[in-house]
């Protein structure tokens, strides 16, 4: 965009007109299910905090104790003099609980695939993604200079295809394990099984399973027994299941030294505060324990769906806390979500470029920390909403 003053008044007044302005709301409260937003008492539905640990007393607890004991910044990158006892701890406790040799903590998800995804490939390498990857594994892949190959949804076959046509000595195959706007899950053993056939790299970014799914929370890789040679490189984050912030890269010991070495968005930045470190630490030990809360999310999620089915909305087929209500028009997916706000209740309207265009939808997103009667209370509101104003074709 030009500097030009009148030109972005312009282009953002346009945005507006199109429905795809963005803006944020601000929260007064701690993030939970009633939370003050705007200065409005809501009840929400689209945290990715699926266990409801983010404002946990005992992860409270850990990151105040640490900071009493480490200070508050970690105030260097991790190879200058910032890795502490609590990174080094996290980094072992990660590694042991998604069964990989090696951990490596970076600040965020979309560091963690920026840094994986450069460090191993390059130009004149293939890079296959699937069209509703996240953002940040896209972006990854044009930083990393490869070529970059999109294949259609979950469709192993047009995969396969374009596999069989490429002739690039150094591949990747790159999925989200739970589509972020979808709720779906990859088909993880064909993945596996085409890149074996292909001697291709295989990276799963996790950051919706992580917690959520297989019966300790390991993610969906615990899902399908897959090990660190069938995966070599996951991917998870620590700001949504985990409820605090950041996120890991775990595989063989090898693997997670090369990104020591060439991992440009883990080498020139400054560690996460090692208070930070500790939360995620105790947060593991909750998800591992209280597998209560998968299990009450679990019902929720069949609650949710089943009531939506009596009232004929339109939900995408998913089995994950991710439920996504398909409006379609932009314009009618803001004006229901706003209209679902005027009744207390918070749903955003995902609209293009973070959708393909005429997929505006309403992603509602379940926690173990919803109940019972606040699923009730948004299928009404949502019966309500689609009665008042039919969804344009
Ligand atoms: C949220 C998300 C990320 C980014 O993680 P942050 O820690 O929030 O930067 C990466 N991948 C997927 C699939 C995500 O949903």
């Amino acid at each position: 965009m030009k500097r030009d003053d009148q030109q972005i008044k312009q282009w953002l007044a346009t945005r507006k007109q199109q429905h795809l302005y963005r803006s944020t709301h601000l929260l007064s409260t701690p993030q939970q299910p009633r939370m003050t937003v705007d200065g409005k008492p809501t009840l929400s539905f689209c945290s990715n905090d699926y266990l409801g640990l983010a404002n946990h007393p005992q992860i409270i607890t850990a990151l105040t104790t640490a900071a009493q004991r480490y200070g508050v910044g970690a105030g260097a990158s991790h190879l200058v003099n910032g890795h502490s006892l609590e990174h080094q701890k996290l980094e072992q406790a990660l590694a042991e609980f998604t069964g990989r040799e090696a951990a490596l903590l970076f600040s965020t998800g979309y560091m963690a695939n920026i840094g994986a995804v450069t460090t191993l490939m390059a130009r004149n390498d293939s890079i296959f993604e699937d069209r509703l990857n996240h953002a940040s594994l896209l972006d990854a892949g044009l930083l990393s200079g490869a070529r970059l190959i999109r294949y259609r949804h979950n469709d192993m076959d047009n995969l396969s295809q374009k596999l069989r046509r490429d002739t690039a000595t150094n591949r990747m195959l790159l999925s989200d394990g739970v589509f972020s706007m979808d709720g779906d899950i990859a088909s993880i053993p064909e993945l596996v099984s085409l890149s074996q056939q292909y001697q291709a790299w295989l990276m799963i970014d996790d950051a919706h399973g992580f917690g959520v799914l297989g019966k300790q929370g390991g993610g969906v890789l615990e899902t399908t027994g897959s090990s660190q040679q069938d995966v070599p490189l996951l991917m998870a984050t620590l700001g949504k299941a985990v409820g605090v912030s950041g996120a890991f890269i775990a595989g063989s010991h090898d693997h997670i030294e090369l990104l020591k070495q060439l991992a440009r968005t883990w080498i020139y930045t400054t560690a996460m505060p090692p208070a930070v470190a500790a939360a995620c630490r105790q947060s593991l030990t909750l998800i591992r324990q209280e597998s209560w809360r998968r299990e009450k999310l679990a019902a929720l999620i069949q609650q949710f769906k089943e009531g939506a089915k009596v009232k004929g909305l339109p939900l995408l087929p998913s089995e994950t806390p991710i439920q996504p209500v398909l409006i379609k028009n932009n314009q009618a997916a803001l004006a229901i979500s706003h209209d679902l706000f005027e009744q207390g209740i918070m749903v955003t309207a995902i609209r293009p470029p973070t959708v393909p265009t005429h997929t505006a939808r309403l992603r509602i997103t379940l926690s173990a920390s919803h109940s019972q009667k606040d699923i009730e209370k948004l299928l009404e509101a949502l019966g309500y909403c689609l009665d008042k104003s039919p969804l344009p074709e």
